[in-house]
Parts: structure tokens; sequence; C-alpha cells
């Protein structure tokens, strides 16, 4: 049986990975895996555990062991951290930020690397910061999709703003210029442009005009492979 597409998605926060990434999942009949979320899963545990989140041993160990899971459809994909659904609870401030900090270790990466391997090898879409610099260097198609900060951080607010009417854009723009430094700066698979992606700057450009311009590059690195696209 041929080996399955693996599409890479990196990029900063607020790029538009996940929707874009949910979209291309849908049209190509793949896995849906937004590595990111398994980061969040052990910040969440290290929050509810009596863990420090400042011993790396301690995290780095807690990540090989605990039991982490991506369920269901791309759109309405669940989480469950030792069968619970925290799905919501990834959410929050404070997981979105601890998550940036504990995705430094590297045991906390090396534990996570692994089962995204595990997970993708049927073939994926997989989102994140090191998918096609590390998880998956032989990925068929790489895509490195970024934006002028300003307009990532109005797209977060957006959604923060549903969540909580009070929410501020300085606060927002200042949270996310940090894990973006932070993610880049890292010694560990920092956030890096993989050498051979297909790099879409979105400032500007509507969800569906980026969408289309991925899949055109999908159906043309694969023209031999159409049958993998479903579309003969
Ligand atoms: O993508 P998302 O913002 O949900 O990821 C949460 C955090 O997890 C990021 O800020 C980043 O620090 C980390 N991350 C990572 N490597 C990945 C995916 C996410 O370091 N492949």
């Amino acid at each position: 049986m041929p080996r399955r597409l693996i599409i890479a998605i990196d990029g900063p926060s607020g790029a538009g990975k996940s929707t874009l990434g949910r979209m291309l999942a849908r049209e190509l009949n793949l896995l849906y895996i937004d590595t990111g979320s398994m980061y969040r899963a052990v910040a969440l545990a290290v929050l509810e555990s009596s863990v420090s989140s400042i011993d790396d041993v301690a995290v780095g160990s807690l990540a090989a062991r605990v039991s982490i899971d991506l369920r269901g459809e791309p759109e309405s994909m669940e989480v469950t951290l030792e069968g619970r659904d925290v799905t919501e609870a990834i959410r929050s401030d404070e997981v979105t930020r601890l998550s940036s900090i504990i995705s430094a270790i590297p045991q906390v990466r090396r534990a996570m690397v692994e089962r995204q391997r595990e997970m993708g090898k049927r073939g994926g879409v997989l989102n994140g910061r090191d998918i096609g610099t590390v998880v998956f260097p032989d990925a068929d198609v790489k895509f490195f999709l970024t934006a002028l900060p300003q307009e990532r951080a109005q797209r977060r607010f957006v959604e923060e703003r549903v969540q909580d009417p009070d929410a501020e854009f300085e606060e927002t723009f200042v949270d996310m210029t940090a894990r973006d430094r932070r993610d880049s700066t890292r010694s560990d698979s920092p956030l890096r442009i993989p050498e051979d992606a297909v790099v879409i700057d979105s400032t500007g450009v509507s969800i569906d005009e980026v969408f289309a311009t991925m899949i055109a590059v999908v159906r043309e690195k694969t023209r031999r492979g159409l049958a993998i696209l479903g579309d003969g």
C-alpha cells in the first residue's frame, strides 16, 4: 500500500494554520493533527498536577507518561487528556502561556514528536511549528503560513472577544509576540521556514483565497499521485 500523503503546515500564531489545516484535511480526506493542542494538553496536565512548571525534568517525565488523544472530524476535533475531554480547557490564557514555555523543554518535544509520527503514519495534515523541519522532514508538501503581526493579533483578538468581552487588543498583541519570540529563539526545534516550504503571507488575503492557493500547490506537487487525493 502506498504511503499516504503528509502535509506539513508551520508558522507563527494567528497565521490561519488551524482553519486552513482543517479545510485541507476535509477536502483531501486526511486526518487532521493539530500538534499545538498536544503541547496545550501537557501544559494543562502540569497545571492540574503537583509538578512545578519550572522543573524541566518533572514536566518532561509527565509529558512522556500522560495520555493525550485527538479524536473526531477536523471541524469538531476533540482533545482528551487521560480520557477526559479538555477541548475547551486547553484554550485558556493560562494554558496558552504555559504551553509556549513547556514546549521548549527537549524531553517534552521528544515525547510529542514520537506520538505525532505515530499518528501521522497513515497520512495527515499536521500543523505546528516544527512539522516540516523535525516531525516529518520528508513531508510531501510543506507550507509556511504567515501574516503581519498586527493582523495575526487582530485575528486572535476577534476569537478572544467571543470568550471575554473585556479582552484588550494590546494584551493579545503583547502575549502573541512573546510566544512567537519564544518559539523562534528556543534551542530545540525553533520555528523556522523549512527549506522546501511554500511560504504564504496571508496579510489582507481571504481564507478562501489562501485555501485555493494551497489546494493548487498540493495538486501540482502530487500530480503523479492523484489517486491519493480521491479525484481520479
Ligand atoms: O498552535 P498553538 O498556538 O495551539 O500551540 C501552542 C503552543 O505550543 C505554541 O505557542 C508553541 O509554543 C507550542 N508548539 C510547538 N510546536 C508545535 C506546536 C505547538 O512548540 N509543533
